[in-house]
């Protein structure tokens, strides 16, 4: 088959070429870095992707069928977390083309890792009304301001980061997307402390912080739009799993678990942030109801919810896969998210009782359970809380008037609550 391969493959087609190129070309001797420059090459890193951006142009639905046949092969795809997910692909959307040329390849091979830098004290679900701000001294940005639940950002290499360039224009116009370089003297990241015992997020202090003029994703005053993109990834990617990696012997092998420890170390409570409806069949054995009709039928609601949900989220795939970009169905999958985990963490504390309060190894399943009621509130609020889910819907897929914003037309300078 040629290297170039035709659009209307199907996936059994994708598959062989892909088991030939990877029979001719995987070693697990090589370093993980060595092999994703290989996989970039050949355009099966992202095979979506355009050619000329590392990818071959194919179908959308051709990414998850690649990704999947490199792991049944005992190989390894890109690596996980932001950059792959919602850096690359807005740099990808948005350019410009310096940028494209000079991150992609980076990002997609694990070498740099990024954060992002949106959220604020005073904007998070308005987030268009953030304050820390970008002023242009020279050939550098030079940034003020205090971002706040920023994820992995104790470990990142690069920011996305939303600042404001001008304060004279209303507030979703003025914002700019920049990449910011992290390991610097003017930022200051402190981790936060969560109930659940984990410490993912941090705080983010950016005093006099440098970014260098051409680190800007879209356009000086147009970073709304490109933020837009990033979300609605965001949303897309609100399940995160780790990849079953082969635990054959070998250097890239090796490489690629121990960065995906690294990456879910700080990841490890989001199964129970999705409030584990896979656990709750084996927790009602193991105490020893299991034939209680009440919890029966609760069990029977959450597990049917999580079934349907699994159907629209493959519908969603299928409208991807036939070249939809992500749009509201990200917030159906939310919102269900949210649903099921709150679901999900009542039944399993109708189960346990009490003793789900419990934590360490003689509680309920291990100390699961009690991580399970601590992180389900986290699923409704990271990524757009359930409440900003339910006025996209309600403006962009039902059609009723929108929410009232005053201060959407005038100067982001004059809007009153700030200072
Ligand atoms: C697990 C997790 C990971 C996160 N990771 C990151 C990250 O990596 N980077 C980052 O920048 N941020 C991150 N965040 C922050 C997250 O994006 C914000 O917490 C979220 O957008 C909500 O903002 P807020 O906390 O300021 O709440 P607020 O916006 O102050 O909301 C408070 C309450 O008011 C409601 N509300 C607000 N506006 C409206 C409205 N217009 N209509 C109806 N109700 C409304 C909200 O639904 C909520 O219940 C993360 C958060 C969590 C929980």
């Amino acid at each position: 088959m040629s290297e170039r391969a035709p659009a209307d493959l199907t996936p059994d087609q994708i598959r062989a070429e892909l088991t030939d190129w990877v029979n001719r070309h995987w070693d697990p001797v090589m370093s993980l870095r060595d092999w994703r420059e290989l996989l970039l090459d050949s355009g099966w890193a992202v095979p979506s992707w355009p050619e000329r951006w590392h990818g071959r142009g194919l179908p959308a639905w051709t990414d998850e069928v690649v990704g999947s046949e490199l792991l049944r092969l005992g190989a390894v795809g890109v690596p996980v977390g932001s950059g792959t997910w919602l850096a690359a692909p807005t740099i990808l959307a948005h350019g410009p083309d310096e940028l494209r040329e000079r991150l992609l390849r980076p990002t997609l091979t694990g070498e740099q890792t990024w954060c992002q830098l949106f959220s604020e004290p005073g904007a998070g679900s308005d987030l268009a009304g953030l304050s820390t701000s970008a002023v242009l001294d020279g050939d550098t940005w030079v940034i003020n301001g205090q971002k706040v639940w920023n994820t992995s950002a104790h470990h990142a290499d690069l920011g996305m980061l939303l600042a404001r360039t001008d304060s004279n224009v209303p507030k979703h116009q003025g914002i700019t997307y920049f990449v910011l370089p992290m390991k610097q003297p003017g930022v200051q990241v402190r981790q936060l402390r969560q109930m659940n015992f984990h410490a993912s997020f941090n705080e983010v202090f950016l005093t006099e912080a440098r970014v260098p003029k051409d680190n800007v994703i879209g356009v000086v005053g147009q970073g709304w739009t490109a933020a837009l993109t990033t979300l609605a990834y965001e949303r897309r990617f609100a399940a995160l799993r780790r990849p079953g990696y082969s635990s054959a012997p070998g250097r890239a092998l090796d490489e690629a678990r121990a960065e995906a420890d690294d990456h879910f170390a700080t990841y490890s409570w989001y199964p129970q942030r999705a409030g584990r409806p896979d656990l709750v069949i084996e927790h009602a054995r193991a105490a020893g109801v299991a034939d209680d009709p009440v919890i029966r039928q609760a069990i029977a609601r959450l597990l049917t919810m999580h079934r349907v949900s699994i159907w629209t989220a493959e519908r969603a795939r299928a409208a991807r896969a036939l070249g939809a970009r992500p749009g509201a169905e990200g917030s159906i999958g939310k919102l269900a998210a949210s649903n099921i985990a709150r679901e999900s963490a009542k039944v399993h504390a109708m189960i346990a009782g009490a003793k789900g309060m419990l934590t360490g190894p003689d509680s309920a399943l291990g100390g699961v359970i009690a991580e399970v009621l601590m992180s389900v509130p986290g699923q409704s609020i990271a990524g757009g809380t359930d409440e900003i889910q339910k006025n996209i819907l309600a403006e962009k897929v039902l059609g009723l008037p929108g929410e009232v914003r005053v201060d959407k037309d005038i100067p982001f300078s004059q809007i009153k609550h700030r200072g």
